[in-house]
């Protein structure tokens, strides 16, 4: 086992967004505060801990830097402004971006201008790309896969999923290999035996359901009214960004099997188009409430924004209000022009937004089910045979 102290290695965190957690004296305030630590009496200062003394691979195989909701209430207490709820978010930024290898994670979180820029860029050879293919816009109806054919965004989407599922895939299994050799499991213990019942706990019940963001860290929601609810917020844009993924692989799926061409008329309660509409409209919501919030700083986590969370929130909304300004331009009874160029919007958008999924704050969503699910598996061998 690596005991390598990396004397940087706070700085590094630091460079992430995180305050000067070199002040922290391990009084354990914020262990006493926070609604997570009930069953660990060093949460989350060991994790501080670890960074002070340069303990760089005991802090990224922690399965607790994942569990963290940053509700804020261990900063609000914090008796040397440490910020430990803002010294969790940088560290799970720090760690996105060394289990990427290609690095694009790190200059996303860490440099600003270079973000923009390369999120500009990609933006624009998305939308060059579709355009160069462009066919005719019709005037009588609105035949958007006539503008921009259907094969060219469907391989185009496809080559994107292979490069993110590469990228992606190669972050995961270093992050899995870390933290399960950290737990004294073996990586062979994500298919092995009860395996089954800690991916349904970490998956559905604490990521899709937020058991414990609904429950444990709800104290610093309490005077919200139910639609301002920050657990509500995130689940309409977890599942609004979910549905709509859903409903492009089902459309497509549909086509394969002969039930509809992708793109054919359908009427507004089409299952299909349902789903995409509430789901466009959960992500609207959802993406809408998280800006506002960060705009007018309303907690601790949203008043301190990276240009991370910035882009991702924007390619969001983006993909939710272009996605939804399609549904109307198809739906209203004169073709409007602009319902062509919002499409070319809407899918570059979407093709950037899936490309630059492992190397922003999305990310976060898939470490954080491989996390729980050794936190459960943990729990399970604590507790031993029958
Ligand atoms: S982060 Fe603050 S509250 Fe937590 S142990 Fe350190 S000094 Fe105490
Ligand atoms: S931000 Fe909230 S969940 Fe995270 S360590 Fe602090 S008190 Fe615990």
């Amino acid at each position: 086992m690596s005991a390598l102290v990396d004397v940087g290695l706070i700085d590094d965190v630091k460079r992430f967004g995180a305050a000067d957690v070199s002040a922290c004296f391990s009084c354990g305030q914020c262990t006493a505060m926070c609604p997570l630590s009930s069953n660990d009496g060093t949460f989350p200062r060991r994790l501080i801990r670890y960074a002070q003394v340069g303990m760089k691979d005991a802090l990224l195989s922690s399965k607790e830097l994942w569990t963290c909701f940053y509700c804020g209430e261990c900063s609000d207490t914090c008796p040397t402004q440490a910020d430990p709820g803002g010294f969790m978010a940088a560290a799970r930024r720090y760690a996105i971006a060394s289990y990427d290898k290609t690095r694009l994670a790190k200059t996303m979180y860490t440099k600003p201008v270079l973000g923009t820029l390369i999120a500009l860029v990609l933006a624009a050879f998305f939308a060059l790309f579709m355009y160069r293919e462009h066919g005719p816009q019709h005037a009588s109806a609105l035949k958007l896969f006539d503008f921009i054919p259907e094969p060219l965004i469907h391989y185009t989407g496809v080559a994107v999923m292979a490069l993110v599922g590469l990228a992606g895939l190669a972050g995961i299994l270093s992050a899995a290999r870390s933290i399960a050799k950290k737990e004294g499991l073996s990586l062979g213990s994500v298919v092995g035996r009860g395996a089954g019942k800690a991916w349904w706990s970490a998956l559905w019940t604490e990521s899709l359901g937020q058991k414990r963001y609904r429950s444990d860290c709800q104290t610093a929601q309490e005077a919200s009214p139910w639609y301002r609810k920050r657990w509500l917020i995130h689940a309409m844009t977890m599942w609004g960004f979910l549905g709509l993924f859903a409903a492009t692989i089902i459309d497509y799926g549909l086509a394969l099997i002969h039930v509809k061409p992708t793109g054919a008329e359908v009427p507004i309660w089409y299952p299909v188009r349902l789903l995409g509409t509430l789901a466009g409209l959960a992500l609207i919501y959802g993406t809408t409430m998280l800006i506002v919030d960060r705009l007018r700083k309303a907690n601790r986590s949203a008043s301190d924004s990276t240009f991370a969370d910035w882009l991702l929130l924007t390619l969001l909304w983006i993909t939710g209000v272009t996605g939804f300004g399609i549904e109307l331009a198809l739906y209203l009874p004169h073709a409007p022009a602009w319902g062509y160029w919002v499409f070319l919007v809407h899918v570059s958008i979407a093709m950037e937004l899936m490309l630059l999924l492992p190397f922003t704050k999305f990310a976060h969503a898939i470490y954080r089910p491989v996390a729980l699910f050794f936190v459960a598996r943990g729990k399970e061998k604590e507790a031993g045979p029958g």
